[in-house]
């Protein structure tokens, strides 16, 4: 029998609030952004897209003919072992959480075991990959919904799946330190362990396009793809791979294997073992620096900032990740001086002058549809006080910027790479990464001559591919 309704139970500051809800078809649900789960129409009741973003550590859904039908409450209770280290993997079913249906096919097509959880005394399994910490009983999900107790462990959901591939230019991601040039072959999965509400990433991760290209590949076919297609490295990007550690680090092994290098685009909001065992398989990383306060990122990102400067901290003076931030400017939210300021002191006094940064525009979308777009000004703003504190290479983004696109050599001035977006129009270094005026090195990781992918964007699919085969 098809559910025609669900009911939502929300928990709100100790009361509850619950709604009937209509099961148009496509209804779909998603671990996103939002941190839960969203209840998603296409072409919605009332028009386009209706989504409603049910944050999955206060609510509960049900559907009301009582067949189970997605989203099942966090918090709980019931006894497992401690931690056991990765096994084999297994197809959705076997130990497939509860609440695994027909309608989430695509998204757990595999289980695997983890190894970054412990069992409670009270009979609950916490996940220690972030600092989220979910405390699941048998059959529940974690608020990043990919990541699940089942068969009293804990399981990544999504090994070898992915929402698309796509080669990108690396100045895209962005990292404009890193093989310029080149082109990356970008991939997400699903799933997030923050809830940003001005996340600019959904509609790429939900759009048609994407959706088309719902795509499966294990490692190795990943790998070899990235060869085929003539990428320099592979980024897990999209979608935070904190929370998909267990395949990101297999590709980046069989990426390895075959001279592949790999580029993580994060939160940096993990937890110190996994935060250790995820970046030593990584080669640059480009880290969100959302905004400078905590109180920042526990209400607008559903986050906290110190376990992000602790990742920050950690790559540049642990680990030889190459490492760029980028902070996307938020009207009214995030952009003060004051905050600037206090994010640019804290940059240099801990990461150095060198370390780049990028400033990048917001514009409306998701959950904050009632802020304006950033004007170019704050970025140039933020660009300049960044640069009074004496760092050496900011960069604008999201916005055409002759200054804000420049690399200049701090030693003769000459501007040694122009981009224009994500296109270089000039380059004037020298294979190893160093001015040919003046032969002073600019930091970052270089590689003889500069790519030439441009700033083309080409979407591949994985599934079924061949050697030789194209994209
Ligand atoms: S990765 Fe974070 S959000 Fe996901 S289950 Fe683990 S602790 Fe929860």
């Amino acid at each position: 029998m098809v559910p025609q309704w669900l009911l939502v139970v929300m928990h709100h500051s100790g009361c509850f609030d619950a709604w009937r809800m209509p099961i148009a078809t496509g209804i779909s649900y998603f671990s996103d952004d939002v941190g839960g789960a969203l209840l998603y129409w296409p072409e919605g009741p009332d028009g386009p897209p209706a989504r409603h973003a049910i944050r999955s550590d206060t609510a509960l859904v049900l559907d009301t003919d009582s067949v189970f039908h997605g989203v099942d409450r966090v918090d709980g209770a019931e006894a497992g072992p401690s931690g056991s280290g990765r096994s084999t993997r297994s197809s959705a079913g076997g130990n497939a959480p509860r609440g695994w249906n027909r309608s989430h096919a695509q998204m757990d097509a595999t289980v695997v075991p983890t190894k970054y959880w412990h069992a409670l005394e009270d009979g609950r399994i916490q996940c220690d990959v972030c600092p989220r910490a979910c405390k699941l009983r048998e059959g529940q999900r974690g608020v990043c919904f990919v990541r699940a107790r089942a068969d009293d462990q804990i399981v990544l959901t999504t090994y070898g799946r992915s929402s698309g591939f796509c080669v990108d230019p690396i100045e895209k991601k962005p990292l404009n330190h890193f093989l310029p040039g080149t082109s990356v072959l970008s991939f997400g999965t699903a799933g997030c362990n923050l809830a940003c509400r001005f996340c600019q990433n959904w509609d790429i991760s939900k759009s048609k396009e994407i959706d088309t290209l719902a795509d499966a590949a294990g490692p190795e076919d990943l790998a070899r793809a990235a060869r085929e297609l003539g990428a320099s490295s592979v980024a897990f990007t999209y979608n935070d791979p904190i929370v998909f550690l267990e395949y990101a680090n297999d590709v980046a092994d069989a990426c390895h294997e075959v001279g592949i290098r790999t580029v993580a685009v994060t939160a940096g909001y993990v937890c110190d073992e996994p935060r250790r065992d995820f970046f030593a398989h990584v080669d640059a990383a480009n880290v969100d620096l959302k905004g400078f306060t905590e109180d920042f990122y526990r209400h607008v990102a559903g986050g906290a900032l110190a376990p992000v400067l602790e990742t920050l901290e950690y790559l540049v003076h642990d680990t030889d990740v190459w490492v760029e931030t980028t902070t996307l400017l938020i009207p009214g939210h995030n952009d003060s001086d004051d905050e600037l300021h206090r994010m640019s002191e804290w940059v240099v006094d801990h990461l150095g002058i060198d370390f780049p940064m990028h400033f990048s525009g917001f514009h409306p979308d998701y959950r904050m549809l009632d802020v304006a777009p950033t004007p170019k000004e704050t970025l140039t703003r933020a660009r300049r006080i960044a640069m009074e504190h004496g760092l050496r290479f900011v960069y604008t983004g999201n916005v055409h910027d002759a200054e804000g696109d420049a690399t200049v050599c701090p030693s003769c001035g000459t501007t040694v790479v122009q981009r224009d977006w994500y296109e270089l129009r000039a380059y004037r270094l020298s294979g190893d990464g160093h001015c040919r005026t003046c032969g002073a090195a600019i930091p970052g990781v270089f590689d003889g001559p500069p790519g030439e992918w441009g700033a083309r964007r080409r979407p591949v699919r994985l599934a079924g591919r061949t050697e030789g085969g194209g994209g």
